[in-house]
């Protein structure tokens, strides 16, 4: 399905003055199809498109009319400052998820471990690195696919992670870590979100225990203390209406000090406690 096409000889100022998607979108778009700046964008706004760029410009605006997700048309997303590699394996980052960032910064010691459960891309683990050489981290995934690309942005950001293919802690050899985070799919099966925007193009078992939402977050918590240093935290992401119910399953499993933290938006967005 392809319908919306620029032509030959149209200038940048004009592509960007009606475009068919979100301006803001659209300039990134473009910028990307002719690998120009911002501000470049704006100085060479006088600039006419070739035939090739205004076919190749057409096909980016197609698929973000078809709803593709710009981090997968562009390639990346920016996540705690750092630009990491999105394909359609892994979960697009989320701002959101910046906070189980510092909040591991935040009770990490000196040369301490770190665990990150489902690290998709790896932004969590590798900002994590990014912002704390001393610490040693270990990334686990059930995916190859997305190991591959959190391997990528590893090396992107010569950040020393070792990842692990393990389905939570199915295949993780024994280990004691100061902190346990993790973002794992909590939405419910069927949850109507998951049929809208980019949660369309992005993969389900990131997103969804395909369960009541629960149930990866129940694995962490039963599974946790067997990995957890005295005194250890285990902090996890979870949906809006999941903080009453993680909270309780942590004080069951005898984690101490359980709390819950809101993100930007006011929201009780990660949970955790420690031993
Ligand atoms: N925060 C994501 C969303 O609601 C879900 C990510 C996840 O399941 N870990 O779109």
């Amino acid at each position: 399905m392809s319908s919306f096409s620029i032509s030959p000889g149209t200038t940048l100022g004009a592509v960007l003055k009606t475009p068919p998607i979100e301006p803001l979108e659209a300039r990134i778009l473009l910028g990307h199809a002719l690998q120009l700046s911002r501000v470049q964008l704006i100085t060479q706004s006088e600039r006419s498109l070739t035939a090739d760029e205004a076919n190749v410009v057409s096909s980016l605006f197609q698929r973000r009319l078809n709803g593709e997700p710009i981090a997968y048309i562009v390639g990346e997303r920016e996540f705690y400052g750092l630009p990491f590699y999105t394909t359609p394996d892994v979960l697009i980052p989320r701002p959101e998820t910046e906070l189980l960032v510092e909040l591991t910064l935040e009770r990490l010691p000196q040369g301490g471990r770190v665990l990150d459960m489902g690290t998709g891309s790896g932004a969590i683990a590798i900002a994590i690195a990014h912002a704390r050489p001393d610490v040693s981290i270990t990334a686990l995934d059930a995916s190859t696919a997305a190991l591959q690309v959190a391997q990528r942005n590893a090396t992107r950001h010569g950040a020393r992670v070792s990842f692990v293919r393990s389905n939570w802690f199915e295949s993780l050899p024994p280990e004691r870590f100061d902190v346990i985070v993790s973002n794992p799919p909590y939405i419910v099966q069927n949850d109507p979100h998951l049929a809208q925007g980019d949660l369309r193009f992005e993969p389900a078992d990131a997103l969804t225990d395909h369960a009541d939402g629960l149930s990866a977050l129940r694995t962490i918590i039963r599974g946790a203390p067997d990995y957890l240093a005295p005194g250890a935290w285990l902090l996890m992401e979870h949906g809006y209406d999941q903080a009453p119910a993680v909270r309780d399953l942590l004080a069951k499993d005898g984690f101490h000090a359980v709390q819950s933290w809101q993100d930007l938006a006011g929201i009780e967005r990660a949970s955790g406690g420690h031993r």
